[in-house]
């Protein structure tokens, strides 16, 4: 204990005299050291009181410093945002929701601060989801159309799932894959298995994966850094992945570190449920059963330096109004402790699974779903909202409207099915749950030219550092026209060029040219200039 006080006060007086934020970063993990040592090594009163001190000293450092820096406006809850710490204080998110239904001023407050581009606090984001009469729910969907077409235009972001591995320790209540499913078929793919897989995927125009993953004592970090790395040296003719995410189970710090380490882009991690009593209900048994674990995981990925997270709750397993207002929660914390949002949020609705039965109560209606998009993407703003292939393709075109900027296109979630040919009906032993929207990608594309959205793999930020690419699509005057446009154009005409149909093809450059008209000089000649190159055979060109 006396060691461990020493450090502290040396570290202590080095801040009063430099000030200097590197070593504040120091001070704050020694404070969580103090922490984790503070139960074994001292019942000490006065090593308490000091330890107290010592606490709001490094938080109070750790508050101006981001103060300067800051790109946010976090607000304070109940519980205070501190890193690693928990931060969800179910009867506070209730409260919130408790109170009154709001007048319609009130209701057009929130949307115009909304529409200046400010991210909603708890309150504010209560006030939508109270709002529920027709004619509410009317303007909010109105002004989440208008947010999402003035920040981000009509692009639409592609990418695949590919299923690695369904072994899995735990028992989610929900999941096919859950270790006492004794139906579910259990694989992993091989090395060949897994190459084949993406060749299979490369050959349908695929540059972006998401790897999942059960949670599984052979799937290590090295075991996901490994695939990762091997899905990136797969180049089937013009095929490549460009970028890789992963969903699979919490890390430790050094876990997530080894896992960047591979070049992955986002980790998502979904806390299924935030309210902690109903937590406890779906996850009985193994690692995933501790709340405070997964919902401090993705702290541990800022920690390891991997500012580039996914969150999302699972629809169907609580009241979606207090899952919405959570993910808001989880927001708030990890602008308020690394001054970074999430790069995703996520909102999967239960869909069904081999051998599972589970009560409707919460069943989320699809007016319901559409309604909480149109509040997600209100409540914040600069966050890009993905929607899989579990909804089907009506209720995704329907989103697509108030703000969901990514899908997945030709998704089959049977592990090893992409490289399968012949593959006919969908195998509920053999996945992790039902797909609704089972449309190739070459028809997800059509559907979205046809509606005039840009169907995009540009995987440009990311691979030229440009992290936080959302907030800078959404802050920066002009970012979309001057990159995310152009680069959407790119990868489409590459995929029209060595993918598509002749007729698809046609379709695709009218609207390319369409978007062209968008623009301005000198834009429109540089990008036309690109597309003589890329019509040329050059590839993977980016801004
Ligand atoms: N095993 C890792 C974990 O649990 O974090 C990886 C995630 S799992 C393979 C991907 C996500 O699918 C889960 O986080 C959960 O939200 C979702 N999921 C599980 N069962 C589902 C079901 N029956 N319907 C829809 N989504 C489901
Ligand atoms: Fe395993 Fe993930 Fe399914 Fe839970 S959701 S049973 S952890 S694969």
């Amino acid at each position: 204990m006396h060691s461990i006080f020493a450090t502290f006060c040396q570290k202590k007086q080095n801040v009063a005299h430099l000030g200097n934020s590197k070593i504040n970063f120091c001070i704050t993990l020694d404070f969580r050291y103090i922490l984790s040592k503070e139960t074994e090594c001292s019942s000490s009163w006065q090593f308490k009181n000091k330890f107290l001190h010592y606490a709001r000293f490094s938080l109070h450092l750790q508050s101006e410093r981001n103060f300067k820096e800051m790109k946010f406006t976090p607000e304070k809850y109940n519980l205070p945002d501190i890193p690693m710490t928990p931060f969800i204080d179910a009867e506070e998110i209730a409260a919130f929701l408790a109170g009154p239904k709001p007048e319609r001023q009130e209701v057009e407050a929130v949307i115009a601060k909304s529409l200046s581009k400010q991210r909603l606090n708890l309150q504010d984001t209560a006030t939508l989801i109270n709002a529920d009469d027709p004619e509410s729910v009317s303007i909010i969907k109105q002004a989440a159309r208008e947010l999402k077409e003035a920040v981000y235009g009509n692009r639409i972001v592609l990418f695949a799932p590919l299923y690695v591995g369904n072994y899995c320790m735990n028992n989610c209540a929900y999941c096919g894959f859950r270790t006492k499913n004794k139906d579910a078929v259990r694989i992993t793919l091989s090395r060949q298995q897994l190459i084949q897989e993406v060749e299979a995927l490369e050959d349908e125009g695929q540059k972006r994966l998401i790897l999942v993953f059960g949670e599984y004592k052979q799937y290590t970090p090295q075991f996901i850094a490994d695939t990762v790395r091997t899905v990136y040296n797969v180049k089937k003719a013009a095929g490549e992945i460009r970028r890789v995410n992963i969903n699979a189970a919490p890390l430790d710090i050094e876990g997530f570190r080894m896992v960047k380490e591979a070049g992955i882009g986002t980790y998502q991690i979904f806390q299924e449920t935030y309210h902690p009593d109903m937590y406890q209900l779906y996850h009985p048994s193994g690692p995933k059963k501790d709340y405070n674990n997964r919902l401090t995981s993705l702290d541990r990925a800022q920690e390891a330096g991997l500012d580039d997270v996914g969150i999302g709750a699972l629809f169907g397993l609580y009241d979606w109004r207090f899952e919405a207002m959570a993910m808001v929660r989880h927001t708030n914390h990890l602008e308020a402790c690394y001054n970074v949002g999430p790069h995703t949020i996520s909102f999967p609705r239960l869909q069904a699974a081999s051998n599972i039965a589970l009560d409707k109560k919460y069943e989320v209606s699809d007016a319901d779903f559409a309604r909480m998009v149109a509040i997600l993407r209100l409540a914040v703003p600069y966050t890009g909202l993905i929607c899989t292939a579990r909804e089907k393709a009506e209720v995704r075109r329907e989103v697509l409207q108030y703000g969901v900027s990514q899908i997945d296109g030709g998704t089959k979630l049977e592990i090893g099915a992409y490289a399968e040919q012949n593959k006919t009906a969908q195998d509920l032993k053999r996945e992790q749950f039902h797909v609704s929207d089972s449309r190739s990608l070459e028809r997800v594309i059509d559907d979205l030219l046809d509606d005039e959205y840009l169907p995009s793999f540009c995987t440009a930020c990311y691979r030229k550092g440009r992290t936080g690419e959302h907030f800078m699509e959404f802050s920066v005057p002009g970012f979309i026209k001057r990159f995310c446009t152009p680069n959407a154009v790119f990868t489409l005409a590459e995929y029209l060029e060595d993918y598509a149909s002749e007729a698809q093809k046609q379709k695709g450059y009218q609207l390319i040219e369409k978007q062209l008209q968008e623009l301005e000089e000198p834009l429109i000649a540089q990008i036309r200039t690109t597309l003589e190159c890329i019509k040329r055979g050059e590839r993977d060109l980016y801004l």
